[in-house]
């Protein structure tokens, strides 16, 4: 009896064929923004309805609430300095939590106009910060405050580790929502859920070219990475192989960097995000809808050893 569907053989040496899928919390409303912070050996992540930041404990696997109320965060990460950065639909803000507990904004406008509302984000190695911006969180009151958008669109954007500067990266999609680099930075993938808005939108993880400069994408560079066959994806990471391990309708997808479907791991919930964590960062987490399960892996991201 396995956790696993195996539709490519090298699926079989990203795994532990033995090792299951476990479910650590269920109680949320939509869990989503899982992030793993190696210092304190926990995992933060959003209860976007309850407008409240759970955290996993792994050392004894209690699980609490973090911070409540904390303005409706969706997608975190952890910067160069092992810091969170929160993707905000409360305050329509990126923000960071520092070392002294305080949450400070990092981007809350872009040319002049309110971001929508973040929704996942990445720090990118030379420490800029690249965030989606759909207007989820502020579509209704349910996931933040119902508001009329400024921009008029869903952008990616970079955020400038020097300047501090907010400019768009990608203007070509319909709702951006996950985003990760590969291991060498030169591609950038972003998940779309315009489907949600435009009938007909392609339930797609987008590639696009890294420019030279590390600064933006190469315009014109976009195209369909995969398909989702299983309702959207939604956020996602990649191991230090390149593989992608994304959220979907049905489980957990994972994709070779060549774009094949190599197996999924199945899970009784609509799965919103993952992130890696544990000791040697072998072991993935997921939230899913009301819960967060996580399961052991025989991959792990880049930058670390093993
Ligand atoms: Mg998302």
């Amino acid at each position: 009896m396995s956790d696993y569907i195996v539709l490519d053989p090298r699926f079989e040496r990203l795994i532990i064929g033995h090792a299951r899928v476990e479910k650590l919390f269920t109680g949320c409303r939509w869990a989503e923004g899982p992030v793993y912070v190696p210092a304190a050996r926990h995992v933060i992540w959003s209860d976007i309805p309850n407008d409240r930041l759970m955290r996993f404990d792994e050392g004894d696997g209690s699980v609490s609430v973090f911070e409540h109320p904390c303005g409706y965060h969706n997608g975190h990460t952890l910067d160069r300095e092992g810091r969170i950065v929160a993707c905000e639909h409360g305050g329509r803000r990126v923000s960071r939590l520092e070392h002294d507990g305080r949450w400070t904004a990092l981007a809350t406008h872009a040319d002049g106009k309110r971001l929508n509302s973040p929704n996942d984000v990445v720090v990118k190695s030379d420490g800029s910060i690249w965030f989606t911006d759909p207007s989820y969180g502020i579509d209704t009151n349910y996931e933040g405050f119902r508001a009329e958008p400024e921009i008029g669109a869903c952008n990616v954007y970079r955020i400038d580790p020097a300047s501090g500067a907010v400019a768009a990266v990608v203007t070509d999609m319909v709702r951006p929502n996950g985003l990760a680099f590969s291991p060498d930075e030169r591609i950038l993938y972003v998940a779309d859920t315009g489907v949600t808005h435009v009938p007909g939108t392609p339930a797609a993880i987008r590639a696009y070219d890294v420019a030279a400069d590390g600064r933006s994408v190469v315009p014109g560079s976009g195209r369909q990475f995969s398909l989702c066959d299983a309702g959207l994806y939604d956020g996602f990471r990649v191991d230090w192989r390149g593989n992608i391990w994304t959220s979907t309708g049905n489980g957990v997808h994972a994709y070779a960097p060549d774009g094949t479907l190599l197996g999924k791991i199945p899970i009784p919930e609509l799965v919103s995000n993952v992130c890696f964590g544990g000791r040697k960062m072998n072991r993935l987490y997921i939230t899913a809808q009301t819960s967060l399960y996580s399961i052991f892996l025989a991959t792990h991201p880049a930058g670390y050893p093993g």
